[in-house]
């Protein structure tokens, strides 16, 4: 697909402008690692309320959580990730470069290469010659299996009995504690459970700025159904996924649901579908995924654990394990999707030129700018400005010019600049400059708080 503007521009202003910065930068950096910065971490948090909010908060299905990062290493015994969670990697044995080797068939040939073993992989590698992305020869060493999960140590021993993993994903935290939501909540099948929380894997080929990461956050519900009625939910639930991308205003030509194809699905699964976004560096990329897991994990932890993981039908006494439905996303994905979709430049007049970073208002770094015309009427103009702080994520710019202050205020995304200026004091009203029209118009400052809520209305 044809993108408008290149990755490399996109991540340098938001490096620029303070959304991310250089992990451990001051060091040399850590490879792969990133830290958010002053609008990245409010980008962040406001992407992470919006998900409380329209998963957990407005759901009359759903409550939340938040789990422990370390658990006991029989859950991940029980989940199938110390045996399973592992990536097949293949090194060039002539530029030495690592690849992961599902991903590298897959981009050479088209062909899925999910769920197959390494030695399929390496048939698969043969069969269709394929070279080194790198260097362009085909000259691979086998494709060997590397677990993701990052290893710790728990108490003041080294050994075998005290390692712990990180977690790789916060969806076990919730299983977990299955009974005890039930117990504690009075929720009746069907309710979901959802959790925001860090995750960390171990990847092979981290990369693409904060694409693929090593820390991440996720944003997972687990939603427990009745048998039979999995597949109904499962549907809902890609609806209710791809409408809260839509509702953030994303350009739908660049997003796809893709179903996973029967022989593409983890053997419990009944069926999975990805959101996918058409990023400036790929095709596309997955940055949601919803999966019909049926009972397997609760089903996995009773049997591991000893205790009973099912549910009693209070009306109809029946007895038995809920299938599971999971929405998946990381956080960051979503962030970089938003800005990759939000990034534009466009000549306002002739020859001046303007980035303007077109984020949904619930979710804008800043809400509202307070712009004084002059230094003069700082007075009011801070009144007013710490009225809306009450309120909003409000900024206060009074250098340069007012021109300059729309701009800055442009390229981060800012909805709406107030200025107050000297017809201020007598008609009560501020001029209120809107992002993406450059409209300006006059409110009164007693209505200036409704009118900006309606406008930043998810
Ligand atoms: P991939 O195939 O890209 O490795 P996955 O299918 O393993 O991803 P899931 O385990 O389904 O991913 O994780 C759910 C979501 O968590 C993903 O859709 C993505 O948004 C996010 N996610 C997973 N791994 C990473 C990572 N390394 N960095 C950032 N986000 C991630």
């Amino acid at each position: 697909m044809d993108n408008k503007y290149n990755f490399d521009e996109i991540v340098s202003h938001l490096k620029n402008s303070g959304f991310v910065y250089q992990g451990s930068e001051i060091y040399g950096g850590l490879s792969n690692s990133w830290d958010f910065g002053i609008l990245g971490s409010w980008l962040k948090k406001n992407i992470k309320d919006l998900w409380w909010k329209e998963f957990i908060e407005r759901s009359p299905y759903n409550v939340g959580i938040d789990s422990a990062i370390l658990m006991n290493t029989k859950t991940w015994e029980a989940s199938g990730h110390i045996k399973g969670f592992a990536d097949a990697m293949v090194d060039c044995k002539e530029c030495k470069g690592r690849f992961r080797a599902d991903n590298m068939i897959e981009e050479a040939t088209g062909l899925s290469a999910e769920g197959k073993t390494p030695e399929e992989m390496d048939k698969m590698i043969e069969d269709n010659h394929i070279v080194c992305p790198v260097c362009g020869k085909h000259n691979f060493t086998s494709a060997r299996s590397f677990n993701l999960m990052f290893k710790t140590y728990i108490g003041t021993l080294e050994d075998a009995k005290s390692v712990v993993y990180l977690r790789p994903e916060t969806a076990q935290g919730i299983f977990v504690n299955f009974n005890n939501v039930a117990r504690t909540s009075r929720k009746k099948i069907p309710f979901g459970i959802g959790q925001i929380g860090k995750s960390f894997r171990n990847e092979i080929t981290p990369g693409n700025f904060i694409f693929r990461i090593r820390e991440f956050e996720q944003m997972e519900l687990e939603f427990f159904c009745q048998p039979g009625t999995d597949l109904e939910w499962y549907r809902y639930w890609v609806d209710y996924c791809y409408n809260f991308v839509k509702r953030l205003g994303i350009d739908e030509n660049k997003l796809r649901i893709r179903e996973h194809a029967q022989e593409e699905l983890a053997f419990y699964s009944k069926g999975t579908s990805d959101i996918e976004y058409a990023f400036p560096f790929t095709d596309w990329g997955e940055v949601w995924g919803i999966a019909d897991r049926t009972d397997y994990d609760l089903k996995q932890h009773s049997e591991y654990s000893g205790k009973e993981l099912s549910y009693l039908d209070p009306e109809t006494h029946e007895k038995y394990i809920p299938y599971c439905v999971e929405p998946s996303v990381g956080v960051e994905r979503l962030f970089l999707m938003i800005c990759c979709d939000a990034y534009d430049k466009e000549m306002v007049g002739e020859n001046d030129e303007r980035v303007v970073m077109h984020f949904h208002p619930a979710i804008a770094p800043v809400t509202v700018c307070v712009c004084p015309l002059v230094k003069k009427l700082a007075e009011p103009a801070t009144k007013l400005f710490e009225d809306l702080s009450q309120e909003f994520h409000c900024e206060y710019d009074a250098t340069g010019t007012i021109g300059k202050r729309y701009r800055r205020n442009d390229a981060i995304g800012t909805p709406f600049c107030i200025t107050y200026d000297f017809d201020t004091e007598n008609d009560g009203c501020v001029t209120v400059r809107e992002r993406d029209s450059m409209n300006q118009e006059r409110v009164k400052i007693t209505d200036l708080k409704d009118y900006i809520k309606d406008r930043i209305k998810f």
